[in-house]
């Protein structure tokens, strides 16, 4: 499908709210002597709350090399931030755990004047935004141009119309927009698009 120039027009904006972000938290990094990247890896994991998460699932999802996402966490162990334990799933490999500060900087990172900004919105236009993107997110899974997803419209569980009616067919329940997720831990990819994880 051809782009046209509104296409053009909010992929520049998304950039700019994505370099606004990437300063936001260097900013926040700063002041705890961080890099952006390891408050990413400090957000990610506490995204993932109690599921394991190595260093492999860390460079594929933020999509970074994997001596990148090594070193980072590397340091972040080192200064205390993380704990490093054997995988319960798989002894050969090493599951993260924040510790206490890190949870502590990845809570603080994420108080930012965009989520302020966000909350300036109405609710129908919040809801109008997190569909717009999440469908910008189904075509890069399907573009193949982003490597870790779990998110409700590319999970066979889901049912509806990607606009107004969503269904987990797993949790057996309807959802609201705010319900639909987009890191679920149930997340089953359809057979054209398996997860890359
Ligand atoms: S299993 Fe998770 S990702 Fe799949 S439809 Fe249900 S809530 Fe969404």
């Amino acid at each position: 499908m051809p782009t046209t120039p509104t296409d053009a027009h909010i992929a520049k904006v998304l950039e700019r709210i994505g370099e606004v972000a990437l300063a936001l938290r260097r900013g926040t990094g700063m002041a705890q002597d961080l890099s952006a990247l390891q408050l990413r890896v400090l957000g990610f994991v506490a995204d993932r709350g109690t599921e394991p998460v190595g260093v492999a699932l860390l460079a594929d999802a933020l999509q970074i090399s994997r001596p990148t996402a090594s070193d980072s966490v590397r340091v972040l162990v080192e200064r205390g931030f993380l704990l490093r334990r054997p995988d319960p799933a798989d002894g050969r490999s090493h599951a993260l755990r924040l510790t206490a500060i890190g949870r502590k900087a990845a809570a603080h990172a994420r108080a930012t004047p965009l989520r302020d900004a966000l909350g300036l919105l109405p609710q129908a236009d919040k809801e109008g935004t997190l569909i717009a993107l999440m469908r910008v997110l189904e075509a890069l899974v399907h573009s193949g141009d982003l490597r870790v997803q779990r998110l409700c419209f590319t999970c066979k569980h889901y049912q509806g119309d990607k606009r107004s009616k969503h269904r987990c067919l797993l949790m057996r329940a309807d959802m609201t927009v705010a319900e639909l997720r987009t890191d679920c831990p149930d997340h089953a990819a359809v057979a054209d698009h398996p997860p890359r994880r």
